[in-house]
């Protein structure tokens, strides 16, 4: 079983939930309160492979947060008056987020599975680089104040931030 037990949706580590059901099609994934559920029908069993879920677990949360980061990076535009360019939630191997120079503003999907002050901290992050392009005390300052406990969240993604690669 390469699949790990357990995973983290926006901030809550849940126990994965495997059954077989054929009240829905192929490969079903609904987040409990309690439990990240994933149905799967019958004619599957024995067939789908630990890689062929993982890949429905990952397309599902690509989609949530697609879905939900950009609306997040307008929230946090709005309130920093920091407006990016073009937003892109994307597949980022090593980094959280970046900020090109054209203004266009890339977050990787996996922030999906952090806390929301956490994928906010990262979009704010990536929005001040539009102020400010470095890593000086200014762009850190400018960071504190629009999220003075920002160093939870750094601190929460140096502790979990490895358990939000499946692979
Ligand atoms: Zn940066």
């Amino acid at each position: 079983m390469s699949l790990s037990e357990r995973i983290f949706y926006r901030g809550t580590l849940l126990p994965l939930n495997v059954f077989f059901s054929n009240r829905v099609g192929n490969v079903s994934i609904s987040v409990q309160s309690a439990s990240f559920d994933i149905s799967i029908h019958p004619y599957l069993k024995g067939k789908i492979t630990d890689e062929g879920l993982e890949k429905c677990i990952k397309q599902w949360l690509e989609s949530e947060a697609k879905r939900v980061i950009p609306a997040k990076v307008k929230e946090w535009a709005e309130k920093t008056s920091l407006f990016p360019y073009k937003v892109r939630v994307k597949d980022q191997r090593s980094r959280w987020g970046s900020c090109s120079s054209k203004r266009n503003i890339n977050l990787n999907w996996r922030l999906i599975m952090a806390p929301e002050t956490v994928m906010g901290y990262v979009i704010v992050h990536e929005l001040c680089h539009l102020q400010v392009p470095n890593h000086s005390k200014s762009f850190w300052a400018l960071v504190a104040h629009f999220l003075p406990d920002f160093q939870v969240s750094k601190n929460w993604l140096k502790k979990y931030g490895q358990m939000l690669f499946l692979t």
